[in-house]
């Protein structure tokens, strides 16, 4: 379905960016991937696939290095059709203890990286009257829980920017979307996890058993490939006219 198309999956060295582009580059897709760490193994996940794949480095709270990134994409695959941002982090603590640089940090790869791709993406895309935004937000850019202020701020932050970016590109075939999880078991969310297990001095299932239990009814995690077909969906022409949306995955934590 996807032959012939190049994505982008910003932090795509683990976690969801990386389920996300295993389920593109099964349809067909070149792959751009991004993010720290391994990058070697991701690449060869991708190149089993049978799909292009490419690496670029990044920082994302660096744009002048996010611009080389978008260059290297359109050097290597021609120009980008699809947008995937995805990377982000995460830091806990009350909003009189948040620590500055942390805050910035959030702000600056959870929220302004989307900013900078999709600004670079955007003229490629509408001189080609296709193109997909897809921008993995959080059930934290609906709602908020105490303790991440900025995540949550960042979170609230890109789901308005789909939604200004969808009402610029509405007469085009260009789309831009979010995509709202509740918890994903990864390294993310791991940390998060062990920390709990640590303070409470319970095992680490039980903290698991937990944190579900406080937000998400269905007490199952979302995988990083339920997440890839939704954004697969998304890419199809069903979804043509699916447009400025913060669909969540999120186990039934946003109905309550
Ligand atoms: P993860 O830690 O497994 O992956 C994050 C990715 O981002 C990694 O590839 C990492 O190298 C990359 N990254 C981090 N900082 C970067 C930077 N400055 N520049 C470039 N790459 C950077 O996390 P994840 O859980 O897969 O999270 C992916 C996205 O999904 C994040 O935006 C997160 O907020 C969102 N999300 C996660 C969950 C969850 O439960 N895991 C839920 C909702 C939303």
């Amino acid at each position: 379905m996807l032959k012939g198309k190049t994505a982008l999956v910003t932090g795509s060295t683990s976690g969801i960016g990386l389920g996300v582009a295993k389920c593109l580059a099964a349809q067909g897709a070149n792959i751009v991937l991004n993010g720290f760490g391994d990058a070697e193994g991701p690449k060869a996940e991708i190149a089993a696939l049978g799909a292009k794949v490419a690496y670029h480095g990044a920082d994302m709270s660096q744009p002048a290095e996010i611009e080389d990134m978008m260059k290297f994409a359109a050097s290597q695959f021609g120009r980008v059709d699809i947008l995937v941002n995805n990377a982000g982090i995460q830091h806990v603590a009350s909003v009189e203890d948040f620590p500055v640089a942390r805050w910035d940090a959030i702000i600056a790869i959870n929220l302004s990286s989307a900013f900078h791709t999709t600004r670079l993406a955007l003229p490629a895309m509408k001189a080609a009257n296709w193109g997909r935004v897809i921008n993995i937000a959080s059930t934290h850019g609906l709602v908020a829980s105490a303790g991440k202020s900025a995540y949550v701020a960042a979170k609230h932050g890109i789901v308005g920017f789909t939604k200004a970016t969808a009402l610029e590109t509405a007469t085009t075939g260009v789309t831009s979307n979010a995509i709202c999880p509740g918890w994903v078991l990864t390294p993310l969310v791991q940390k998060q996890i062990d920390d709990r297990a640590a303070r409470e001095g319970i095992p680490v299932e039980q903290a698991q058993r937990e944190l579900l239990g406080e937000k998400q009814p269905s007490l199952q995690f979302t995988t990083p490939q339920q997440l890839g077909e939704l954004a697969v969906f998304l890419c199809s022409s069903s979804a043509d006219n699916v447009r400025g949306v913060a669909w969540q995955v999120d186990g039934g934590w946003t109905a309550q």
